[in-house]
């Protein structure tokens, strides 16, 4: 994708950026940054899109800092990009009209963990990680396990999810409320601690997924889960794709309550075994984990590797002890830099893409031979319990014909999940790489997303150029 093409929607305001600029630099001193590394590191650096560097980098560490860097630049009309730890890959916190990048890593205290009602409030900064670093004496666990060590608030953001998901839902499920900073700088709170509510429209759902377009978020509040009693899992390797598809729908099909269900193609495998130091058979193979009672996950094994072998499946290796089931699973969320080491000096592009679960194997398949028919080389990764899986094809950016061949390849699985009655992205976001499939996919829905973005930021400084397109 080409700078011009990123850069067309959106305007650079050169006056009231040096405005910002002077009284940000007063107001935060060395919280306050202008480095040509510090904007650059605060721009897309993940894939191929070309970096755009915000102006200005704010550390900020509380919600009324945030506001107050807000104010300011609300009332010089300056771009504003929240950022949490950078790893998204659709080019979210790029700045293609400048600005200033809000960073919120400082903001990383648990404030509240309410055991009982099984829930916490976070500062936005705080990761995935540290949270559950912090409840390690509590008996409780935060689920939702992006690959990347995502801050909360960037994960609420773009409506994250990972391996869990399909047992625990995605971010939209487990976010109860949060704090958010409005275009002119007011702090709203979009909902308190209860389960449920049906007290207005639903602002926390409004906010989740909105990337940084609608308000910058300063605080989550979160569902907890009790960590189960009992946890086993372990690979099973399948022959082709479409019998490792085949095994997958047919246990979400028979209500079998999988914790997770991961699809791993053989090149993938192949590069988790050299990343990773793993000796798994180099063939499509899924990673899978119960959760529950004792004799409850006892089951659900059984049932599984029923359902595996009317599938073809081959034995299934059980991973018996805590120790090796962290290992598969830390291999699994590293499966993005093990790809990489497939094709050295490439850049990978994660494209990721959801289908309805009867669709899975077909989607699959028709990926698999239009990877083949193009001669690229893209290993494939799927949190397939949700019909959502990743290809990251690793492509040399020095040549233009593989770019170009890569970018069709992209396209062509976007509308093809679309026609499915899918959706071009299930958990990365659209950022800026997706923004030209929405039309498609939500109709006249895409004015009405333009209409609340006009109506909660009417001068666009809220992360401009992503999502919806004003002009
Ligand atoms: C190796 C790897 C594996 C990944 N695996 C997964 C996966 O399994 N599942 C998945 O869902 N994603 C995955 N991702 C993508 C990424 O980790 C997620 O999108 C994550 O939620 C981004 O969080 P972040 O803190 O890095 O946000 P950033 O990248 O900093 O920001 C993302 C977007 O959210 C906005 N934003 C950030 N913080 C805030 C805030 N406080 N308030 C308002 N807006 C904000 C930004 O403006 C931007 O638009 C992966 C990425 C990598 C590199």
């Amino acid at each position: 994708m080409s700078l011009a093409s990123l850069q067309a929607s959106v305007q650079r305001n050169e006056e009231g950026i040096d405005l910002a600029l002077k009284i940000l630099a007063q107001r935060f001193g060395e919280r306050f940054s202008t480095s040509a590394a510090v904007r650059e590191q605060h721009g897309h650096t993940t894939t191929w899109l070309p970096n755009q560097a915000p102006d200005g980098v704010v550390f900020a560490r509380s919600t009324e800092e945030v506001a107050d860097v807000v104010q300011v630049c609300a009332q010089h009309k300056v771009p504003i990009i929240p950022f949490g730890t950078g790893s998204s890959l659709e080019g979210h916190v790029n700045a293609p009209a400048g600005g200033i990048s809000v960073d919120v890593s400082q903001m990383n205290r648990v404030l509240q963990v309410n055991a009982e009602d099984l829930d916490c409030v976070v500062q936005a900064g705080v990761t995935r990680t540290q949270l559950n670093e912090y409840l390690r004496d509590t008996g409780l666990f935060f689920p939702i396990d992006p690959g990347a060590d995502a801050s909360l608030g960037g994960m609420a953001a773009t409506r994250a999810s990972g391996t869990n998901a399909v047992r625990y839902g995605t971010m939209k499920d487990v976010v109860l409320a949060l704090t958010v900073v409005t275009a002119d700088g007011r702090i709203v709170r979009t909902g308190g601690r209860a389960k449920k509510t049906a007290a207005g429209y639903d602002l926390t759902r409004l906010m989740v997924g909105s990337e940084g377009t609608l308000g910058i978020i300063t605080e989550v509040t979160l569902r907890l889960y009790g960590i189960p009693e009992a946890v086993s899992g372990g690979v099973c390797p399948f022959p082709d794709l479409d019998s490792a598809c085949n095994a997958v729908i047919t246990t979400i099909q028979s209500g079998l309550p999988v914790a997770r269900i991961e699809l791993l193609d053989a090149n993938q495998i192949r590069a988790c075994n050299a990343y990773s130091k793993l000796d798994l058979q180099e063939t499509p193979t899924l990673f899978l984990e119960f959760h529950g009672t004792e004799a409850g996950v006892r089951e659900q094994s059984e049932i599984f590797g029923e359902i595996a072998r009317d599938s073809g499946g081959g034995e299934f290796v059980w991973a018996t002890k805590a120790e090796d089931r962290t290992r598969l699973w830390k291999a699994r969320h590293d499966a993005y830099w093990a790809a990489l080491g497939l094709r050295p000096g490439c850049k990978g592009v994660s494209t990721d893409v959801c289908v309805p679960i009867s669709r899975l194997a077909e989607c699959i398949g028709e990926t698999y031979k239009d990877v083949e028919a193009n001669g690229l080389l893209a290993p494939l990764v799927g949190h397939v319990g949700d019909g959502n899986f990743h290809v990251l094809v690793l492509v040399d950016v020095d040549n233009p014909q593989e770019i170009a061949k890569t970018e069709a390849f992209i396209e062509r699985l976007n509308w093809r999940a679309i026609e499915m009655g899918g959706t071009c992205t299930g958990e990365h976001g659209v950022g800026q790489g997706k923004m030209k499939y929405l039309a498609r996919e939500h109709g006249a829905g895409l004015d009405m997303m333009a209409a609340i973005k006009k109506a909660l930021d009417p001068d666009n400084i809220l992360n401009p150029g992503k999502i919806v397109r004003l002009d």
